[in-house]
């Protein structure tokens, strides 16, 4: 949720973020409720045109607005409500005034012509955003790279529904992160539509272009489907073999699925780590090898999809309720399927940690470290401190209870410390506050 009581000053809303740790990246004076975005791409030429239509709710009164938008990309046209606006486009913002200021709560859609090569944003993270392959396209935007391939929001808690057109060459499959409406071949290209419903934050969204091939990851239960190359097939086939498992094991551990599909893509490519998106993972085709050696990663990326994907960090702070949720999953999944234990993996990598200068604080890394392996492997040592504190079965309903209760929402450190509260009689303050505040590493924990 937007804080209440956002100040006016004599530019309300023109670049104001609500993000501690990026904040050139997003605008706090409005919240987006649908992106609609038209896109026709030459893959051979890297050339991206499209028109974005954004539905948006002021939150303030708006004399002015942005948008993010990479600097790769130039924008011909802006209008807002069907009426000719002024723009700005620099610096990776498109600062837009609309012809008659927008009051506050009214929805106002802002459509954006543009076009360009696009490609990613460099950076702390490498790159990130739109990508190109030896032969295709890569979209992996985390946490700020949305803006390399369309207007947006681009802050983590403005999560919006979308609908993507996309046309590209017959030859290519096109994966969009959601459900496929329509799909239509006209003369050597192909038009695919698909269509978000699910709130989903900018940095989810993701096109992925290859010469892929489509195959059941398995035949029960939630539709599970990869897009691979033939070369990987037999890798692909044994290394994924579990597929099916570890997704029921997930939904026992976490609850149902959160959405209506889930899609693997493995490039042609390698790729430094795998990423999740909404509804898919993307990994390199160096994450197999034919012996399972990258399972972990493949139960890390699929448990994004609760921890990440439907509940989503309000901001970048509360990065550890990501990945110390899906690293506790790994662990978890270990433990399920006969390999080392939760106690097991807790101690190895407390030992790590405890070999490692204490500087980092769980609840708040800064954005230097936000992607630390401290913050990951600290944050699953927290989840299993909390478990052995408040036993076997409290903890995994009160897991299970806070992806319910928070489902295609935005969480907050503060909102799993009460939620965990409520399964437990005696206090979780010290234990949270040692865990997550203070960056002196609390004593192994071990559940019995
Ligand atoms: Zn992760």
């Amino acid at each position: 949720m937007t804080p209440p009581g956002i100040p006016l000053g004599a530019t309300p809303g023109a670049d104001r973020s609500t993000d501690p740790y990026l904040p050139a990246n997003g605008n706090g004076g409005y919240r987006v409720l649908h992106y609609d975005l038209d896109l026709d791409y030459r893959v051979v030429s890297n050339r991206l045109a499209g028109r974005a239509v954004v539905t948006a709710r002021a939150v303030q009164p708006l004399s002015r607005f942005s948008l993010d938008l990479g600097p790769r990309l130039q924008v011909r046209d802006v209008r807002v409500d069907g009426r000719p606006a002024k723009f700005d486009h620099r610096t990776g913002k498109l600062r837009i005034k609309p012809e008659r200021p927008i009051g506050y709560g009214a929805t106002f859609k802002t459509e954006i012509r543009y076009a360009g090569k696009p490609g990613p944003v460099s950076g702390r993270w490498g790159d990130i955003g739109w990508d190109e392959l030896s032969d295709g396209v890569l979209v992996a935007s985390q946490p700020n790279g949305s803006s390399s391939w369309f207007p947006c929001n681009d802050r983590p808690g403005d999560k919006a529904a979308f609908l993507i057109t996309i046309t590209v060459a017959s030859a290519y499959t096109v994966l969009v992160t959601g459900d496929l409406v329509s799909k239509r071949r006209g003369a050597g290209a192909t038009t695919w539509v698909y269509e978000r419903d699910e709130p989903t934050a900018p940095y989810l969204m993701s096109v992925q272009i290859g010469r892929y091939e489509m195959v059941d990851l398995t035949t029960a239960g939630v539709r599970q489907r990869a897009a691979i190359t033939p070369r990987v097939r037999a890798a692909f086939r044994h290394d994924f073999g579990r597929h099916g498992e570890i997704m029921k094991a997930m939904q026992q551990l976490f609850g149902p699925y959160p959405f209506r599909e889930y899609v693997v893509v493995i490039t042609d490519d390698d790729l430094d780590d795998p990423v999740e998106a909404q509804g898919m993972a993307v990994f390199g085709r160096n994450h197999l090898d034919g012996r399972r050696t990258h399972e972990r990663l493949v139960v890390h990326e699929l448990a994004h999809q609760w921890f990440g994907n439907s509940l989503t960090v309000a901001d970048w702070r509360h990065i550890w309720l990501n990945e110390g949720f899906a690293t506790y999953a790994e662990w978890l999944w270990s433990g399920a399927s006969g390999g080392p234990s939760t106690n097991t993996h807790a101690a190895r990598w407390h030992a790590w940690v405890a070999a490692q200068p204490a500087d980092v604080v769980v609840a708040d890394p800064g954005v230097d470290r936000m992607f630390d392996p401290l913050v990951y492997k600290r944050g699953a040592l927290a989840l299993h401190a909390l478990r052995a504190k408040v036993g076997e079965q409290a903890f995994f309903t009160l897991l299970r209870s806070w992806v319910a209760e928070h489902r295609h929402g935005t969480v907050t450190t503060q909102q799993f410390r009460e939620h965990a509260a409520r399964y437990s009689g005696a206090s979780l303050d010290d234990l949270f506050t040692a865990w997550l505040d203070s960056p002196a590493l609390p004593p192994v924990p071990r559940v019995l």
